[in-house]
């Protein structure tokens, strides 16, 4: 019989580059499944369905969780976002492991459900350089930045909650730190 994969939770506030470093830790580790996520939230440009995410209506959304589909789910900027349970349970069970990118209430609820979990903080090297990285996309106005850094703010009050966390100052320095950490934890047993 396989032995389970791992659940790996990544977290970080919006606009940290955590989506990048995944994708670098990938290319050296392209067995790791990334799940991908629902939402009600309308597609931006160049995002597919099925693809990104998997776009739903509220009511479509709520009719998943009501039928215990959502391994997790949180409510994100009046938006439902939500780990669909099968995929990931499917490739766990057949030995892979798999990564989830959602936010902090939604790491938590995986904690409650599955405590083996591991779970890791991308931090921005300061709040300056966030605030610059933000600023930098030149895709938000400063109404939805003053936001995003609001909310990071709150995120980031939630770091020490996590197993580990790996600060991005370089998507190459961050992606190793990112392997050594999965790597040396691979024959961790997990007590919390
Ligand atoms: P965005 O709208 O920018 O794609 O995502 C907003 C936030 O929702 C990000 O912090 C992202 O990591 C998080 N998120 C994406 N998918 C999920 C999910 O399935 N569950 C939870 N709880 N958060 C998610």
């Amino acid at each position: 019989m396989n032995k389970r994969g791992r659940l790996i939770v990544l977290s970080g506030p919006s606009g940290v580059g955590k989506g990048t470093v995944l994708a670098r830790y990938r290319e050296e580790h392209p067995g790791v499944r990334l799940s991908i996520s629902a939402t009600t939230r309308a597609p931006r440009p160049g995002e597919a369905d099925g693809e990104h995410y998997f776009f739903l209506s509220r009511e479509q959304f709520e009719e998943r969780i009501a039928r215990g589909g959502m391994l997790e789910w949180a409510q994100y900027n009046n938006n439902y976002y939500g780990t669909p349970r099968d995929y990931v349970e499917r490739a766990l069970e057949a030995g892979e492991d798999v990564v989830l990118e959602i936010e902090v209430q939604g790491a938590m609820k995986v904690r409650e459900q599955l405590p083996e979990a591991l779970l890791v903080f991308v931090m921005p090297p300061s709040f300056g350089e966030l605030r610059r990285r933000l600023c930098g996309r030149g895709t938000e106005d400063p109404e939805t930045i003053r936001g995003r850094l609001c909310a990071a703010a709150r995120e980031l009050a939630h770091a020490h909650e996590y197993d580990y966390i790996v600060i991005n100052d370089t998507v190459e320095s961050a992606a190793s730190t990112l392997s050594r950490v999965l790597d040396g934890a691979r024959d961790l047993v997990k007590y919390n």
